[in-house]
């Protein structure tokens, strides 16, 4: 289970931190909160939502500014919501889990600021709200039975507990791609069958009756795995250290151990894992699109100028590089990380000229039954 321990986003706030690449998951939660609205919405019809304390979990909240504005944006709606329903706001247990390996201490920093803006948005007699930090693995349990309210997970459950076993003919590829065995793509459905199954099994332990739980992440477009929406910003990657290979900078065989820990699933398989393991009501599923460069407007034509694709591979890059930096330092070592992603950016600007591939994604509402 190495690939755990370091799935971690990069740490700090310099230029190839999370905290700095992260605004495409800044979308992905824009998109989301519509979304969250409605469940919270749904929850005020049941006596929990007026307790004296409202408990809410971020599941694999990374560190950086998206963490504590979505933290910010609920606490808005469920304040929203009750003074809606003439009902007292009541006091938030904010936890914000992730990883041991996370960078805790930077959100930490960014604490007195969020309470600042809180009493200055809300006023000084505010509800209060307590922020802490949960780490560990959300395939473990990480709250004691029936203490949450509200789940909430972004751009997160994505991640697998593990690399699924069983790949060692998938060669150079690093995720399911185009010229992936068969078993490629059976080990790691099976592996996302597993690690879903469990992560609602658990989480409708911690969750109340009635209490909700809103979830993005990514998915694929279609049922074959290998539409370009879900492989080919992994296919690039690989290209890129087959490279390195070819140049002697890292060996084949350590390119032929490595491989991503990640699954895309296609809405079947998000709906069936939830109907199976039983616990939860699904209320609300849709999809949409996020550019691979946020700051990409011109998704109107189908391909780039080449002059436009070159710094729309470069944001792609970097984000790309916020996200897997660790473990690909990890497997093959730090020294190798520059070039690499300056031969990404190079490889996802020629792509753009070829075609404007986006990032699917899924958002999902669940009211535990
Ligand atoms: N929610 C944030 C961060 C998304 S990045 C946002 O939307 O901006 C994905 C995060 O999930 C990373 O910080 C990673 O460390 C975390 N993660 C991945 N697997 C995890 C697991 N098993 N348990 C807890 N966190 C996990």
């Amino acid at each position: 289970m190495e690939e755990v321990s370091v799935l971690h986003m990069s740490s700090g706030d310099g230029e190839s931190s999370y905290a700095n690449n992260s605004s495409s998951h800044e979308i992905v939660i824009r998109k989301s909160l519509q979304v969250l609205v409605d469940t919270i919405e749904a929850t005020a019809n049941h006596d929990i939502f007026f307790n004296e304390c409202f408990k809410i979990a971020d599941l694999g909240c990374s560190s950086g500014k998206n963490t504590l504005s979505i933290t910010f944006a609920i606490v808005d709606m469920i304040h929203k919501t009750c003074s809606k329903y003439n009902r007292r706001t009541p006091q938030f247990q904010v936890y914000l889990n992730d990883l041991f390996g996370n960078d805790f201490n930077n959100i930490f920093k960014l604490l007195p600021n969020f309470y600042a803006n809180l009493k200055k948005e809300k006023g000084e007699d505010f509800s209060p709200c307590f922020v802490s930090a949960v780490p560990g693995s959300f395939y473990d349990r990480i709250f004691p039975d029936k203490s949450l309210h509200l789940v909430y997970s972004s751009s997160s459950i994505h991640w697998l507990s593990q690399v699924p076993e069983g790949l060692e003919n998938n060669k150079s590829n690093i995720y399911m791609a185009k010229t992936s065995p068969p078993n490629v793509f059976q080990a790691y459905k099976n592996q996302y069958y597993t690690d879903f199954t469990k992560f609602l099994q658990l989480r409708s332990k911690e969750i109340v009756c009635g209490g909700g739980m809103v979830l993005t992440f990514n998915c694929r477009s279609r049922a074959n795995p290998t539409s370009d929406d879900c492989c080919s910003a992994w296919e690039l990657l690989a290209i890129v250290l087959v490279d390195m290979v070819k140049e002697g900078l890292i060996p084949q065989t350590k390119l032929n151990s490595f491989n991503i820990p990640f699954y895309s699933p296609c809405e079947e398989e998000v709906m069936n894992v939830i109907e199976n393991e039983g616990s939860f009501f699904l209320d609300k599923l849709s999809d949409f699109q996020v550019n691979w460069d946020p700051h990409d407007t011109d998704y109107a034509s189908l391909n780039d100028s080449v002059e436009l694709s070159d710094a729309h591979g470069e944001t792609y890059a970097k984000v790309k590089r916020a996200v897997v930096e660790p473990m690909l330092a990890s497997h093959f070592g730090s020294s190798i990380i520059e070039m690499v992603f300056k031969k990404y950016a190079k490889y996802v600007s020629e792509h753009l000229v070829r075609s404007k591939t986006r990032s699917f994604n899924i958002v999902i509402s669940l009211t535990r039954k």
